[in-house]
């Protein structure tokens, strides 16, 4: 049975887990010849290894450093000969904090750390990727955010990231145009093991940790009254790297996160 992507070659950032891992799994089903995984978690790479063998290859690196990029792309053209589409995912949170809470030096070290992974990783790896994409006619994916148009979706460094996030698809996909779509998907408030920065003391903190609680937190904040699982998101991320289902999308962003927008003012 055909696929959607069949044939197509995908690199995916933050993909031992979570929102990641689920993309992985949907892009394999849906065909692709092979998938460059990139995670700075040895362990659930090595997962992934195991239960996608010969159409996986796998990069141990920090989305923060260029050779991370740089070694993603060169493993995707040397093991499947080519790059059609860039998932950039990896990131971090920072559980609310308002500004109030920092110190000017816990908010050097916090914003140099969120934005360097959320922001920097994300240019980075346009920046590897741009010249295989284009080769190839192929897109960027970055997750964004219900955070990224929504005030009350983290805190003020998550925040500003995931609106960066916003401005950096619209602008990549003005300079990429004619040859590379960049689009993003918006999760709104997801169960996975999302962890904070080492420089707040919160790198072992998961925003999941107690799955019930989260579930009925999430519920709460939607009109859906969804807690969305991973896999919810992943099937947006297959359209967006569709040349036949979203040829003309570009620029765009989105949200899949339970109608949060178009919550109600008064109860309903
Ligand atoms: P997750 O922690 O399960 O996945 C993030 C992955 O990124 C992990 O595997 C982690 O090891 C990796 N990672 C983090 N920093 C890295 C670095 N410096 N270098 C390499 N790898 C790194 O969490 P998730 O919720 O699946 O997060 C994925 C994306 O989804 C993030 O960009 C997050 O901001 C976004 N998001 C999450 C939610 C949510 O509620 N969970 C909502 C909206 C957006």
């Amino acid at each position: 049975m055909a696929g959607c992507l069949d044939d197509q070659v995908a690199i995916v950032t933050g993909a031992a887990t979570g929102i990641g891992r689920a993309v992985v799994a949907r892009y394999m089903e849906e065909g692709v010849r092979g998938l460059v995984a990139v995670d700075r978690d040895g362990e659930g790479l090595e997962s992934l290894a195991e239960a996608y063998a010969d159409r996986i290859r796998t990069v141990v690196g920090d989305v923060r450093e260029w050779t991370s990029h740089e070694s993603a792309v060169a493993t995707a053209r040397r093991a499947f000969g080519r790059l059609d589409v860039a998932v950039g995912n990896a990131g971090v949170f920072d559980f609310h904090r308002p500004l109030a809470r920092y110190t000017p030096d816990s908010l050097v070290a916090a914003m140099d750390e969120l934005y360097a992974i959320n922001v920097r990783g994300y240019l980075l790896l346009a920046l590897a990727a741009r010249e295989a994409l284009t080769e190839s006619r192929g897109s960027l994916v970055y997750t964004a955010s219900v955070a990224s148009q929504e005030a009350g979706g983290g805190g003020v460094l998550y925040v500003s990231s995931k609106h960066a996030v916003l401005g950096l698809l619209r602008r990549l996909a003005l300079e990429f145009a004619p040859d590379v779509r960049v689009n993003g998907v918006g999760p709104g408030g997801t169960l996975t093991q999302l962890r904070g920065t080492e420089s707040l003391g919160q790198a072992q903190r998961t925003l999941g940790a107690d799955r019930e609680a989260s579930a009925a937190r999430i519920a709460q904040t939607n009109p859906l009254r969804l807690a969305q699982e991973p896999e919810d998101h992943a099937g947006l991320y297959v359209l967006l790297a569709s040349r036949r289902d979203s040829r003309a999308v570009t620029g765009q962003l989105i949200l899949s996160d339970g109608g949060v927008g178009v919550r109600p003012i008064a109860p309903f």
